[in-house]
């Protein structure tokens, strides 16, 4: 029987937090325990021990994403008083083009605003000139230091626990106890299973393998052929849940979600006419990608992500499933946060406080799972992609409240709401007659 799992331990005046990966969820746990820390007159130290240099131009600096920040996650930064720099901005999102084999149609954002930033996480793609850094990981990261933290660069390998405390190995720090350690690795296995050695019950999370490049362009080629609306794309492709084209400044980045996406995959993809025609004309896509590689990404949560003096947030726990994992950062980062501050840092305190957070979000991703089998099988159907595309067209000219179906996709694109509440969109009574109305209709005009 684990004694452990019963005590009730808590963070001290002095108590020493190491948070083990300086990617966006080790960064809004660190900024969050210490403005609770603060509010709360607690004096901790946090030392964020991250293995990459975000200033670095290329992999070395890349924590392989698409960059697209959601609506609401930079209002939810904003109400945390978290603005993030024009500079930090590749470019503001205004628009969803949405291709299928029977044509396109544009999704406008509800309110006409830009308020999806498309951002580089790192110093910027392999072969990048730009050397203004505009790393949205090191902006963070800076909010951190700002606030006290200390960044290590550094790759942790070895860990130890002690009766009190966790002993982190390191090369500059020499072995140094901490109060509670904080599993902020993504999905790097290595040190999940170290966790794992630290933590029994924890199971890491299921992954599938991705795809992501980047094409390289003066910026007025991406003004002229993207201007600033993300390519999303209903194709019948095997493997392929969502395909896009994400306009940066001067950078074009394609994102392939789906299962165990490989090089055919990817060539089958960009072959697509409706792919090929977003670029100019007589460009070869295939050797147009200086900067590409096949990230994991999360698609099943991670069991117990927690154990005494422990605590496993972002990517290595809990991530919304295909979108806004960022935006899911934030969420498992703060929460572990508010824990570890407000209610103590003991199993039996995560268990109570922090599971429910990532409860929440696992189930949430069951209904994911369900809205992507459906978008699967649109994929497949020439009438019901016909009905959607005529559909979003009429809905494009009326008021933006009128617009259901063009809303409930612009929530499932850009990942901003949950779920649950989109499945809620697309069975509204009304969008429901009105897309019968427009598969008949669009159906029928052709025939
Ligand atoms: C192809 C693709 C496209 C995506 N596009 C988007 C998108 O557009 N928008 C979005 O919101 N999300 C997107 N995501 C998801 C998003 O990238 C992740 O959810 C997010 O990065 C998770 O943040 P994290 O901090 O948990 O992990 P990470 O960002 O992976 O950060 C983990 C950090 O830990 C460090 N680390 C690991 N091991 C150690 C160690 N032993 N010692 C020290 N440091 C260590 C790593 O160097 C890394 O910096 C995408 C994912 C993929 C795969």
């Amino acid at each position: 029987m684990d004694n452990r799992s019963h005590q009730n331990i808590e963070l001290v005046d002095g108590s020493c937090i190491a948070v083990i990966g300086g990617g966006p969820s080790g960064s809004f746990f660190s900024y969050f325990a210490l403005e609770f820390a603060s509010r709360f007159d607690l004096e901790i130290d946090i030392d964020i021990y991250e293995a990459k240099n975000f200033s670095k131009i290329g992999a070395g600096g890349c924590n392989h994403c698409g960059g697209i920040i959601s609506e609401s996650l930079v209002q939810k930064l904003s109400t945390a008083g978290i603005v993030i720099p024009s500079e930090i901005i590749q470019r503001g999102i205004d628009s969803y083009t949405m291709h299928a084999e029977q044509g396109a149609a544009i999704i406008k954002t509800p309110s006409n605003e830009q308020r999806i930033a498309a951002v580089f996480r790192g110093g910027g793609p392999k072969g990048c000139l730009d050397t203004s850094q505009r790393s949205f990981d090191n902006f963070l990261l800076g909010l951190c230091e700002e606030k006290g933290a200390r960044i290590i660069a550094e790759k942790i390998s070895q860990m130890e626990r002690q009766e009190d405390g966790i002993l982190v190995k390191s090369k500059r720090l020499g072995d140094k106890k901490y109060d509670l350690v904080v599993g902020a690795v993504g999905l790097n296995k290595k040190t999940l299973d170290l966790f794992g050695s630290l933590c029994p019950r924890f199971k890491a999370p299921k992954i599938t393998r991705t795809y992501i490049s980047e094409f390289f362009f003066e910026k007025t080629t991406v003004d002229k052929y993207f201007n600033d609306s993300m390519h999303v794309f209903l194709l019948n492709i095997p493997n392929v849940t969502f395909g896009a084209l994400i306009p940066k400044e001067n950078y074009v980045t394609l994102v392939l979600l789906g299962k165990d996406i490989d090089k055919e995959v990817v060539a089958n993809f960009i072959s697509a006419e409706q792919v090929k025609g977003c670029f100019p004309k007589n460009l070869k896509l295939i050797d147009a990608t200086p900067c590409k590689c096949y990230p994991f990404i999360n698609v099943k949560g991670a069991i117990e992500p927690f154990d005494d003096r422990l605590v496993l947030v972002g990517d290595s726990a809990s991530s919304k499933l295909y979108k806004n994992g960022i935006g899911a950062a934030y969420i498992t980062g703060r929460a572990a946060a508010k824990t570890v501050i407000f209610e103590g840092i003991s199993k039996k305190n995560f268990d109570e406080w922090y599971r429910p957070v990532c409860q929440d979000i696992d189930r949430d991703n069951t209904v994911g799972k369900f809205i992507f089998l459906i978008t699967r099988i649109i994929q497949k159907s020439d009438f019901l992609k016909k009905g959607i595309l005529h559909m979003v067209a009429q809905e494009q000219k009326k008021e933006s409240r009128k617009r259901l179906m063009s809303s409930a996709l612009w929530d499932t694109f850009t990942g901003s709401a949950n779920y649950r509440d989109i499945l809620l969109q697309f069975l509204h009574p009304l969008l429901l007659f009105n897309f019968l109305q427009s598969i008949i209709y669009s159906n029928i005009k052709r025939i």
